[in-house]
């Protein structure tokens, strides 16, 4: 990105491909993978080519890892996804692990605060859906403060159906934040984008609780300190049977690196 002048070069590098227990997961950086979602736009408005491989961007946490251990279907939306993010620290720990020292924390909360200005100058047409009632309303508004000029033509609280997607598709999005969890987001995602025409699709957690001030994010300093996990605990006490994945994605993850 021409940090300058705002620009996005559409000069693509691919990210190298790493596996987390057998699921693809990206060595990438914010940049790139705002690179990526801007030229499958471009390529989209262009209709260089028949649109039917959208471009799905997962933000992997050790959570969906386990996940992806466990429901075969969720694994096969991974490896169709066209960029794997790692958003949880465990993610980035087993990369640097790996040899990739370069590895940071890309996170779905980052990355839609970092594109909102690029959607605004490239008049992207952005859709929220997902969360719960209004709040997606709320970080759509938050967004435009954020953004002036953004053209966010839908903020929708509607359940992860095919009625949602085709009142969104009336709007003609092009590119899709939708929280409904990790898991539930991508299906919904993989699903439907076909249906909106839609060429971009992002499952972004907990990013509209925090545009909307809903939930507040962990401070910098616990984010540094690789600690946002216990502090979501700490605010949202019933993560904590999703959270026994951690454990376990630790464990796992070392037995496979010493070739277990
Ligand atoms: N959410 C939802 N429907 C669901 C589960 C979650 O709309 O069935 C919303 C929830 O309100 C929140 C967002 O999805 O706004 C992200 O949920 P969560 O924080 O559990 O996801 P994570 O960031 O842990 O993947």
């Amino acid at each position: 990105m021409d940090a300058q002048h705002g620009q996005v070069q559409h000069e693509l590098v691919m990210p190298e491909r790493e596996r987390i227990l057998g699921v693809p997961v990206d060595v990438t950086d914010m940049e790139t993978t705002i690179a990526g979602i801007v030229a499958a736009v471009e390529d989209h408005r262009d209709g260089a080519r028949p649109w039917n491989a959208p471009h799905l961007v997962v933000t992997l946490n050790p959570e969906m890892v386990i996940r992806a251990q466990n429901h075969a279907a969720f694994r096969a939306i991974l490896e169709d996804a066209a960029v794997v993010i790692p958003d949880g620290v465990g993610v980035v720990h087993a990369l640097r692990k790996r040899g990739h020292h370069e590895a940071v924390r890309v996170t779905g909360a980052d990355l839609v605060t970092a594109y909102l200005p690029i959607a605004a100058l490239h008049e992207h047409r952005v859709a929220f859906v997902g969360a719960g009632p209004g709040v997606a309303g709320k970080a759509a508004d938050r967004a435009r403060e954020i953004a002036p000029g953004i053209q966010i033509v839908a903020a929708d609280s509607g359940h992860p159906t095919k009625e949602t997607a085709e009142r969104l598709a009336k709007y003609a999005p092009e590119v899709v934040f939708a929280a409904y969890g990790a898991g539930k987001q991508e299906e919904f995602l993989h699903r439907f984008l076909p249906l909106m025409d839609a060429p971009v699709g992002v499952g972004v957690g907990g990013t509209f609780d925090y545009l909307a001030g809903v939930v507040h994010r962990a401070p910098d300093i616990v984010q540094r300190i690789g600690c946002e996990w216990a502090w979501r605990l700490l605010l949202q006490p019933w993560r904590i049977g999703r959270q026994r994945a951690l454990p376990e994605f630790y464990l796992r993850e070392l037995h496979e690196r010493r070739g277990g």
